[in-house]
């Protein structure tokens, strides 16, 4: 029916004014239910040209976050020459850039040689508890479909080589991710070592996300220490973590955001 059919209608009853008068309100309140119907209508549409807008294309890209372990006063192990903080941001950066190519966005923790306790303002005391809270709150905002831990091993046995990688125990998807790491990793590295669970590794325990713990080889090691000094084995190292990462967490969803409770209260549930 149109409007002015309508009010055709109306004038052929009874009273002229009367049917007049509700003739205008009809028409007043048939407009407004025209007018919601049109702002649905431009409401749907909108929300279809979002969804399939670049921008929209580009939030979906999956998010590996990747941190370098240590910085800053906090230089880790060292040995051979070098620092474990220096060698877990080299190797870092060169991972970040072979998931880029595979597709992922990759955020770290730290890209410089800073110290993570300071990333975000808390109330923890120990710059070591603030370390691991915020390294972990770094996780959690990022929506990661996984986060990578990069350190480098040492020991009182000089004999102990090899990388090995570390996933909280329970974690059936953690476990996927560190055997495939592990695998690759051992060729590279000419090495034997398996993918070693953990119960209480603070961040691979409340992580929302697959994460793993990966000690790149042993300092203390003569052979791991002369393999880490040259890029080339570095670059070889970085692919092989980087492409298993990119193979393991092709198919997972990106997880919903991460509902934040106090900083305080989250380290409580650890001890
Ligand atoms: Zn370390």
């Amino acid at each position: 029916m149109n409007e002015n059919g309508q009010v055709r209608r109306l004038y052929i009853q009874g009273d002229a004014n009367v049917s007049q008068l509700r003739g205008v309100v009809k028409i007043f309140f048939f407009r407004r239910s025209l007018l919601r119907h049109m702002v649905m209508v431009y409401l749907v549409i909108g929300t279809v040209l979002f969804m399939h807008s670049p921008q929209s294309a580009q939030a979906q890209t999956k998010v590996v976050v990747i941190d370098p372990g240590h910085g800053g006063v906090d230089g880790g192990a060292s040995g051979a020459g070098l620092i474990e903080k220096d060698v877990t941001l080299d190797l870092s950066k060169r991972i970040r850039a072979h998931l880029v190519q595979a597709g992922y966005q990759v955020q770290m923790t730290r890209d410089t040689d800073t110290d993570v306790s300071k990333l975000f303002p808390s109330k923890l005391s120990g710059r070591h508890k603030r370390d691991l809270q915020n390294r972990l709150d770094f996780i959690r905002k990022s929506q990661a479909v996984g986060a990578l831990m990069i350190h480098i091993n040492s020991s009182t046995n000089v004999n102990d080589r090899g990388p090995i990688v570390f996933y909280y125990a329970p974690s059936e998807s953690g476990k996927t991710l560190a055997t495939n790491i592990q695998h690759a990793l051992n060729q590279v590295a000419s090495s034997t070592q398996r993918p070693l669970p953990r119960k209480n590794f603070f961040v691979l325990r409340h992580s929302p996300c697959t994460t793993v713990l990966i000690e790149v080889g042993f300092l203390t090691n003569n052979s791991d220490a002369a393999r880490l000094r040259t890029t080339v084995y570095r670059e070889h190292v970085a692919r092989a973590i980087a492409m298993s990462v990119a193979t393991t967490l092709r198919d997972v969803p990106v997880p919903p955001p991460y509902v934040k409770k106090t900083v305080v209260n989250d380290w409580l549930l650890d001890k």
